[in-house]
């Protein structure tokens, strides 16, 4: 992905992991190949790989450097994390942190770590593994979670569920609970240097999207409202990753009617490179045009 400008602000992109990765049948119960079929001027191999059938995903965070603050959007995947369940990025290694630092940004640098929500895949690199033990990445950050979203995993943690999104709430955001850099906000929260929260739950119950505007300009990082640029074609393709299928449709819908054609800069947590781009009115629906 090209560094990306909105006013003042600068934007860049670390990934944990690009490839082929769901089965789209799977993915979306509602999945028709016909889609696909209809649409393959939008949709090709590199977002479905021919050689595994695989929709092509990629897991990354946003780097944001607004002139007075440098924010991670979304934490990733994160290292040596258990994930039995998801045996593709159990106990995985990348080279996350130097990636990072290949965009000029040391680990003390940041100042705010934002979740559009805390699944296992956007919260992994809140912490990393030292001496044995889960600690902040971040030493100077304050990790800024909507409390709605907190407080349903939590619920879940505490029920002693053993799924990937419980065990991550225990190694990614408990340690930064307990070290109090964790800023529990309403789901409206505001940065005062133009980057708020708006809640767009579905997907998770306190799942929001992070609006950036500057100098004139909007982006806004769009989380999992949106896993692939199919879902622009068929807004009401909900995925077994949805906490609430049917509040993640109206969510969806609702997001996309309202932004799309807007100019608004769209940039989701899992779309490939080049991953940002605008949604536009195509037929009887929606485009994602990416950004080059
Ligand atoms: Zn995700």
């Amino acid at each position: 992905m090209q560094a990306i400008r909105i006013g003042q602000f600068d934007i860049g992109k670390v990934a944990d992991f690009a490839g082929p990765a769901f089965d789209p049948a799977e993915f979306f119960p509602d999945y028709d190949p016909e889609v696909v079929r209809a649409n393959r001027d939008l949709i090709g191999p590199a977002l479905l790989d021919p050689a595994s059938g695989k929709l092509v995903f990629s897991f990354h965070s946003f780097v944001v450097r607004t002139g007075r603050h440098t924010i991670l959007i979304d934490s990733c995947i994160g290292n040596d994390k258990e994930r039995p369940a998801r045996p593709q990025w159990h106990r995985m290694k990348t080279s996350y942190i130097d990636d990072l630092a290949g965009l000029g940004v040391r680990v003390e640098d940041v100042d705010y770590v934002m979740c559009t929500h805390l699944h296992w895949d956007h919260v992994g690199w809140n912490t990393r593994l030292a001496d044995g033990k889960w600690v902040p990445t971040f030493p100077n950050a304050r990790y800024v979670m909507a409390r709605r979203e907190v407080e349903h995993w939590q619920g879940v943690h505490d029920s002693g569920a053993d799924t990937p999104h419980a065990t991550a709430f225990g190694d990614s955001i408990l340690p930064v609970i307990a070290t109090g850099q964790a800023l529990l906000v309403g789901d409206d929260y505001a940065l005062d240097d133009g980057l708020w929260f708006e809640p767009y739950p579905g997907h998770t119950p306190g799942n929001v999207v992070i609006h950036a505007r500057s100098g004139g300009e909007r982006g806004i990082f769009v989380g999992d409202v949106l896993h692939h640029p199919l879902q622009c074609l068929k807004p009401e393709w909900s995925t077994r990753a949805c906490s609430d299928p049917d509040g993640s449709r109206t969510s969806r819908t609702r997001f996309i009617e309202e932004y799309a054609d807007s100019g608004a800069l769209i940039m989701p947590a899992h779309f490939p490179d080049p991953t940002a781009g605008w949604i536009r009115r195509h037929r009887a629906a929606f485009r994602f045009d990416f950004r080059q």
